[in-house]
């Protein structure tokens, strides 16, 4: 379009001329000034952000939204973040025609998918960044200088009001007012989408101690004494409720109990009180004494001991600091707070009363919020000080979108949240018509996509789904919830209900991974330097050989009569693998020795997820079924980068050439092959990231059963030939992340991701 750009300044010039003699608020007048630039300029929306203080800019006006109200205060960006924040550091313009092949761009908000162009001005004030405005189109359109030139003039006479008194005693007012709302409204990173809103329930396990020193002895005493009565008196209380007369039930409890009247117990934690520790410090220094003493001797019972005196040790710690656990949870909706969270410990709630989980430390591959996504809760983490802010059965209402928490939320916010909630379920009702559909692609490609499982409510995703079945099956999972090691006959049990419910699906089992940050609680675990790289995983069944071997043969059992499907975790050489194949192989021939049921055929899969083995495949290829890429771990290593590391979080993207060009050259070399190959990582489950991989050659991918719903859609809605083409342009790229590039591309071609 060509501009009179004379004539366009002079009326837009006119016309804030008018604006800025009116008797009116400045933020009335931000309003005005974002009507009128949108209106002159012909574009769609128009926005002003402004800066509350050197952190971080906030949505103070908008034009072109029907509901302004639902954004105004509440959108905000931190400088650096997203194009946004990137124009306020550099203090230079952007503008792009498709502002979603921009590096910098984050989506805020679905809705700004329809809005292709952009551009940003920063608004300058004294060589600061004082706020930004914004224009965008619905329809892809390059801004012309002369535009930008006016939007610039423009910007001079907002950043005047920006520096008006009246702006500045209203930020003052908001901010002042925040001080106390904003303790109610906390903004964190999301682990799991969704919306929950429910009673809080402090998960406290071993939580630091603030007071290591006491000051008065006597007092201390006498409140180790009164909290350690009430202790035994909600045990005896909470027998009673629970109407429990189960005698090897009752036996245990009462074992427990012994241990928590236990005399000697109680005058130990005196005795470091009177050297002058509080009570909370002494009980943890008694059982770290007695964990010292007792930790090396290999005895089951005494091993259980240690692990009843750590529970009593957490417990009367909580009734010390006034953080009661009741177990009891009368309530049908709650919200976990926690520290941190080990994946079993989600397994001592009422996971179907379960609407949120906030964790104050946490990144997206923790095994806890894998658990979390697979049961469809939403997570948020890494919400600093969130633990110590939000005290038991207070209200709150989690919104895993946009990672926010709201502490004790009016009555209108409540309603919202209910509402959204209600939305879901529509949501996966629709998800319900698809599973009849075929998973085919637009050009006709079949794709498999399989579920991840763990914990036995997965299962409950195989109807829901009518998925193609379990790409992979964390046998770790029902290790953790247990007391102890299970039983080859316990196993055999899980594994063969587990054969049951998938029918003639394929089921991919995994070996026991456990080490790094997945402990089982009946296993002494000596503190390494780097769990990640250390002995976990198949280091470990190799060398405790009698696990695997038993597993094993759960597994054949389980199997019995069908095809089962075996893979090996964390390989990181072909002699490891070939060991571990040894063993099935040998403990197969034991058991059709035996005259034991087998299963009608075995195939033997490895796990991709140490970057070795991919410099082995060509020799690997010829040894193995089949390979499932666990990406999760791979990412890790590849990137040497803490998968549990809350500040490397989104320093390097899967989806960059490096990472895919790896993807690719293990996917085509086991075509070729005619190995079967899979993604079994979280990559499969986020469609995005699952479009990248139909492109580098995956037809078998593996998620958890929440994200099903969407990677099909995304499956159904793509061609692949197309994306293949316009991948392998991509896969030379040196950028840090092409994310931006798919998720234009998807846009373009009407790909639902
Ligand atoms: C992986 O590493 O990608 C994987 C699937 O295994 P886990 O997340 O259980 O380590
Ligand atoms: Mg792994």
């Amino acid at each position: 379009m060509q501009f009179d750009t004379a004539n366009l300044t002079r009326k837009i010039l006119k016309s804030l001329k008018e604006i800025m003699v009116e008797n009116v608020s400045s933020t009335r007048r931000l309003k005005q000034i974002v009507d009128s630039l949108r209106d002159h300029l012909q574009a769609d929306l128009c926005s002003c952000y402004v800066a509350l203080d050197d952190d971080y800019l906030e949505l103070f006006a908008i034009s072109g939204l029907p509901n302004p109200e639902d954004a105004i205060h509440k959108v905000s960006l931190r400088y650096g973040e997203g194009v946004i924040g990137d124009a306020a550091i550099s203090k230079k313009p952007i503008s792009a025609a498709n502002i979603f092949n921009h590096p910098k761009y984050v989506i805020k908000n679905e809705d700004e998918k329809i809005y292709p162009s952009m551009v940003v001005i920063p608004l300058i004030r004294a060589n600061r960044t004082i706020g930004v405005i914004t224009l965008r189109k619905k329809v892809e359109y390059e801004f012309s200088e002369a535009e930008v030139e006016i939007l610039d003039t423009a910007a001079m006479v907002i950043a005047e009001v920006l520096s008006s008194d009246d702006m500045h005693d209203y930020k003052r007012k908001l901010i002042s007012e925040r001080g106390n709302a904003d303790k109610n409204n906390r903004k964190g990173s999301s682990l799991s989408n969704g919306y929950g809103i429910g009673t809080a329930i402090v998960h406290r396990r071993s939580q630091p101690i603030k007071n290591i020193f006491v000051e008065d002895k006597q007092k201390e005493i006498e409140k180790l004494s009164k909290s350690h009565k009430i202790m035994i008196e909600d045990l005896d209380r909470k027998i009673i409720d629970n109407n429990i007369t189960d005698k090897e039930q009752l036996e245990i409890l009462e074992a427990y109990k012994m241990l928590a009247t236990d005399k000697g117990w109680l005058r130990k934690i005196a005795d470091n009180i009177r050297s002058g520790l509080t009570a909370e410090a002494s009980a943890e220094r008694v059982y770290e004494d007695m964990w010292a003493r007792l930790s090396v001797i290999k005895d089951t019972y005494l091993k259980e001991r240690l692990h009843d005196l750590r529970d009593i040790t957490d417990r009367l710690r909580s009734y010390l600091s006034g953080d009661v656990i009741d177990e009891k949870i009368e309530e049908e909706d709650i919200i976990i707070i926690a520290k941190t969270m080990g994946p079993a410990d989600l397994m001592d709630y009422d996971y179907n009363k379960i609407r949120g989980l906030v964790i104050e430390e946490g990144t997206p591959t923790m095994h806890v919020a894998i658990v979390a996504k697979a049961l469809n809760i939403p997570v948020v983490a890494k919400v600093k000080g969130i633990f110590e802010t939000i005290k038991n059965k207070t209200l709150v209402a989690i919104d895993g979108n946009e990672a926010l928490i709201h502490i004790n939320p009016d009555a209108q916010l409540q309603k919202t949240f209910k509402k959204r909630r209600e939305e879901k379920i529509e949501e996966a009702k629709k998800l319900e018509e698809l599973k009849e559909l075929p998973i085919i692609t637009k050009d006709e490609v079949d794709v498999n996509l399989y579920i991840n499982v763990g914990l036995s409510f997965d299962l409950d995703y195989i109807p829901i789904t009518n998925c193609d079945g379990i790409g992979l099956y964390r046998t770790e999972i029902p290790f953790m919830a247990s007391n102890e090691m299970p039983s080859v006959d316990e196993q055999t049990t899980y594994y063969k209900e587990l054969m049951d419910a998938v029918g003639d699906r394929r089921v991919v089992f995994r070996s026991l991974d456990v080490g790094s940050d997945k402990l089982l609680p009946y296993w002494n675990y000596k503190g390494e330097e780097n769990p990640a790289i250390g002995w976990r995983s198949i280091r470990i069944t190799l060398d405790r050989r009698a696990i695997l071997r038993k597993q094993i043969r759960a597994f054949l059992r389980g199997a019995e009569g069908k095809v089962l499907n075996v893979m090996f975790p964390m390989i990181s050489t072909i002699s490891e693998f070939d060991d571990a194949k040894e063993t099935l192989l040998l403990e197969l021939e034991k058991e059709a020795k035996k005259g034991n049921p087998v299963p009608r055929d075995v195939k033997i899969g490895v796990m991709m997820e140490v970057p070795s083995l991919v410099f082995q495949l060509d020799e690997l290829v010829n040894k193995v079924d089949f390979v499932s890429i666990g990406t999760n771990d791979m990412a890790q290593f590849v990137f040497a980068c803490d998968r549990g590391n809350p500040k490397l979080t989104n320093r390097y993207d899967v989806l960059s050439a490096p990472f895919l060009n790896m993807l690719q050259l293990v996917v085509s070399k086991c075509n070729k092959a005619g190995v079967h190959c899979s993604v079994c990582g979280e990559m499969g489950g986020n469609p995005i990231e699952a479009l990248a991989l139909l492109g580098l050659g995956f037809r078998h991918l593996s998620m958890s059963g929440s994200s099903f719903g969407k990677v099909k859609k995304m499956v159904r809605s793509a061609n692949i030939e197309e994306i293949t083409d316009y991948m392998n342009d991509l896969l030379k790229s040196s950028r840090k992340s092409i994310r931006p590039q798919l998720i234009s591309y998807a846009h373009d071609h009407a790909i639902e991701i």
